[in-house]
């Protein structure tokens, strides 16, 4: 069992990082931040920060010798960096899974190997692969780079077979994929923790809303029949045994208009549709990451009340800094900010959450919080 005091490692920087290291400091324990950044969102935070380059062995080394226990708040770090950390050090989650979730034709093979639901699929190497792979499944089709692409970066959707020349050319010789468009009615994903004991906990199931293929706005509970729940929940957790897991892990879904469940994605760490468990729950997704990568027993995840959570992106600064007074008018809503310096468009800059008596009016109030900050 790793106590508080002891120091926990994180890979990566950015905001889950910094909410990771806000819970872990509440609980006595210091956080030290592996990432090529400076002035991070968990650097400011954190007790200690290393700036290097993930590929920079021996300052792994360092770092993976300084600290008690790895995590990540970023999967995509190279695989041999993990194994080097791993020699001095327990990592949550191991290697093997950030090998299968940080590309996208291993993770798709993860699932049909093991019958979990997902969109059809074919691996793209070539443009003759990509040809019969659109007559095979279809179009409109969606093809995605296998690795590094988050944010429906590195997508592009492909509407007929006369497409496939352009898009295949704008891969740039980049392995991909391409799967099924898929006409859903919605997405929503669960959130859950497994500690190494096999104990499992989940936040229910929460509704997303996209706009431009980032998350825009979460709600919880989500509008699902319990059917789609149980399904979504039970499905979550064999992803979580299988996977042998330890820490918080989370399922984005489709769910088709016919009612059925197909995961889009696996996300090997707290998630952004989980920052609404931060305010509305007794223990957050950070806090189970913590207490199950650290061996204690994973808390509750019951809600005080329904929740939304908005982004704000970089987008918002666009006519100067928002009128944060206003949105703070309303006595539900709280502010989230990741102390990022430069608000680019499309850039995660923050979150705004709202507690209400239903998830509708939450949702409700948190579009109005957010429209405000404009005035
Ligand atoms: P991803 O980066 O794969 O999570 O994609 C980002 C967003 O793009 C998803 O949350 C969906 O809104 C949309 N999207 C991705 N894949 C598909 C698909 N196969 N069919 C329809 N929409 C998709």
């Amino acid at each position: 069992m790793i106590l508080p005091n002891s120091i926990i490692g994180v890979f990566g920087s950015g905001q889950l990082g910094r909410m990771f290291a806000i819970e872990a400091r509440k609980m006595g324990y210091r956080v030290h931040t592996f990432s090529p950044d400076t002035d991070t969102p968990t650097g400011q935070v954190a007790d200690y920060e290393t700036c290097a380059d993930y590929e920079d062995l021996d300052a792994v080394k360092k770092f993976a010798s300084a600290v008690d226990v790895v995590t990540f708040e970023f999967e995509n770090v190279p695989s041999q960096t993990v194994e080097i950390a791993a020699q001095f050090v327990a990592v949550h989650p191991p290697g093997d899974v950030l090998h299968t979730t940080q590309n996208r034709l291993r993770e798709k093979n993860f699932l049909r190997r093991n019958n979990f639901p997902h969109a059809d699929f074919r691996p793209i190497k070539t443009l003759t692969d990509l040809e019969n792979a659109i007559a095979e499944i279809g179009a409109p089709a969606i093809l995605k780079t296998a690795g590094f692409g988050y944010d429906g970066k590195g997508q592009a959707k492909i509407k007929s077979a006369d497409e496939a020349a352009r898009a295949f050319a704008n891969l740039n010789g980049q392995e991909a994929v391409l799967e099924t468009f898929v006409e859903f009615e919605k997405e929503v994903s669960v959130v859950a923790a497994r500690d190494a004991h096999g104990n499992f906990a989940h936040y229910g199931v929460i509704e997303n809303e996209h706009v431009n293929h980032i998350l825009d706005v979460s709600f919880a509970p989500a509008l699902v029949s319990e059917k789609t729940f149980r399904e979504a929940v039970e499905i979550t957790r064999a992803v979580v045994e299988t996977f042998n897991y330890v820490g918080t892990l989370c399922v984005e879904f489709f769910v088709t208009k016919d009612q059925k469940l197909l995961i889009n994605e696996l996300a090997p760490r707290p998630h952004n549709s989980g920052h609404l468990t931060f305010d509305a729950c007794i223990s957050s997704q950070f806090e189970q990451q913590l207490r199950a990568v650290c061996g204690l027993p994973l808390g509750s995840t019951e809600f005080f009340k329904p929740c939304a959570m908005a982004n704000l992106l970089g987008d918002a600064w666009q006519n100067g800094e928002p009128n944060w007074a206003q949105a703070l008018r309303f006595p539900e809503v709280k502010l989230h900010l990741y102390g990022k310096a430069e608000p680019r468009p499309g850039r995660k800059m923050g979150h705004l959450t709202a507690l209400a008596d239903s998830a509708a009016q939450a949702a409700e109030i948190i579009r109005q919080a957010r429209e405000s900050l404009k005035q």
